[in-house]
């Protein structure tokens, strides 16, 4: 499994079964490698094929957990091994949950990578300038898919 969690609250777990159906399936790594080239990433040319091979490719488990956060924060990564998510924005709809585990997924994988970067620039993305960074658009590719 791509995702794992060990504790007990509904909402992750609901979420988290579609985030890796989403993940298992070859239709989402294929809309990832057509998307073209994504903004910030080491190398400039790092292309959306090659990231999109590192996700599919990364075999190890990525752990969800939670922590107690600010409202306006859903989430936060600082490892490959594991992401955090905020536990009282975990009322939020299922689709926005799974949005936000694929979003901290890819940097999971962005951090476990020594040689690549893709990443966004900064926490805010109120404005939509970071769309086209990998975090944010290879979730808005799984959102859009459990949205159909
Ligand atoms: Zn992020």
């Amino acid at each position: 499994m791509k995702l794992r969690y060990k504790g007990r609250n509904a909402n992750i777990k609901k979420a988290m079964k579609i985030a890796n159906k989403i993940l298992n399936d070859q239709e989402f790594y294929k809309k990832i490698d057509s998307f073209g080239q994504f903004d910030n990433t080491e190398p400039l040319d790092l292309s959306s094929v090659q990231i999109s091979s590192f996700i599919k490719n990364h075999s190890k488990s990525v752990y969800v957990k939670t922590y107690i956060g600010k409202p306006g924060t859903n989430a936060k990564t600082n490892r490959s091994t594991n992401f955090k998510l905020n536990r009282i924005n975990l009322g939020r709809p299922t689709n926005k949950i799974v949005r936000t585990m694929i979003h901290e997924y890819v940097h999971c994988i962005d951090f476990s990578l020594r040689d690549f970067k893709f990443t966004h620039v900064d926490n805010d993305n109120s404005t939509g300038d970071e769309n086209n960074t990998a975090p944010w658009a290879i979730a808005q590719i799984a959102f859009e898919m459990i949205n159909k």
